[in-house]
């Protein structure tokens, strides 16, 4: 079980908050999508999930444990980002085997590993390769590798698609929405997209500077937008 809940959530840097208080529940095997403006703090708001950026107060519970002071090893989460974040010296298998690797995981089972994420994200050929003699989105398949093989509770994706040019995008929103069915966790999804936003999640949670302005199923939030920047953001008819 690995149900994301977030009570009273706040963020400061230094003398600015730019979270003012988030709660919100993604159900087990849930796909959320956080949309909302550049700036709004979408970002912020994952990266405290992951632990990447420590809460100023609040809780967050993955599943039963509270692990609003754990170490990000210590969540059983994995980040998929917006600029791949690949070593350009390591092999595509290296890349895939790089947190393992750090974790001090068995020679065997990272190969193990690697293989079936090859095997699922389609890299079979390419283990041998280097980042740089890759497409753009055999990266961010690669990048997407990486998170598979810790087999995570829950997957943390920020804007992977950004940087694909719009046909690709298209093809890998399918290809991640399929990846989040066959591995079986939950997963948090930012986007700026009003695209994404519509069509890729079981919910949707729509922020503007630094608060949930309204969480829904896609289509009622575009049916009944909670206030005008909802309606304007995602688009709904007036
Ligand atoms: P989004 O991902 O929605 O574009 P972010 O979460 O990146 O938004 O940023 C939210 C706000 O927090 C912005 O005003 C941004 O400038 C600020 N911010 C983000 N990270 C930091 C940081 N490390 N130090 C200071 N301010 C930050
Ligand atoms: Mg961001």
């Amino acid at each position: 079980m690995a149900e994301v809940r977030i009570a009273g959530v706040r963020k400061a840097f230094g003398p600015v908050e730019v979270i003012h208080g988030v709660d919100l529940t993604i159900a087990d095997r849930q796909f959320a999508v956080v949309v909302g403006p550049s700036g709004c703090g979408k970002s912020t708001l994952l990266r405290m999930i992951a632990g990447l950026e420590e809460t100023s107060a609040g809780t967050i519970h993955i599943g039963q444990r509270d692990v609003t002071l754990a170490e990000p090893k210590d969540r059983n989460v994995a980040m998929v980002f917006q600029n791949y974040a690949l070593y350009p010296h390591l092999s595509v298998a290296r890349n895939i085997a790089f947190g393992l690797e750090l974790r001090g995981t068995p020679k065997a089972e990272i190969a193990a590993r690697v293989a079936r994420a090859a095997e699922i994200l389609h890299l079979d050929g390419l283990l041998e390769r280097k980042p740089r003699q890759l497409s753009g989105g055999q990266r961010q398949r690669v990048a997407m590798g990486r998170a598979i093989v810790r087999d995570p509770d829950v997957f943390l994706f920020d804007e992977p698609l950004s940087n694909l040019d719009a046909k690709l995008r298209v093809a890998m929103r399918l290809e991640i929405r399929k990846l989040h069915e066959a591995l079986g966790g939950t997963s948090v999804y930012v986007t700026h997209d009003q695209i994404e936003a519509m069509t890729m999640g079981d919910l949707l949670i729509v922020m503007n500077e630094g608060r949930v302005e309204q969480i829904g199923r896609p289509m009622e939030v575009y049916r009944r937008p909670a206030s005008r920047f909802v309606a304007s953001f995602i688009g709904s008819p007036p």
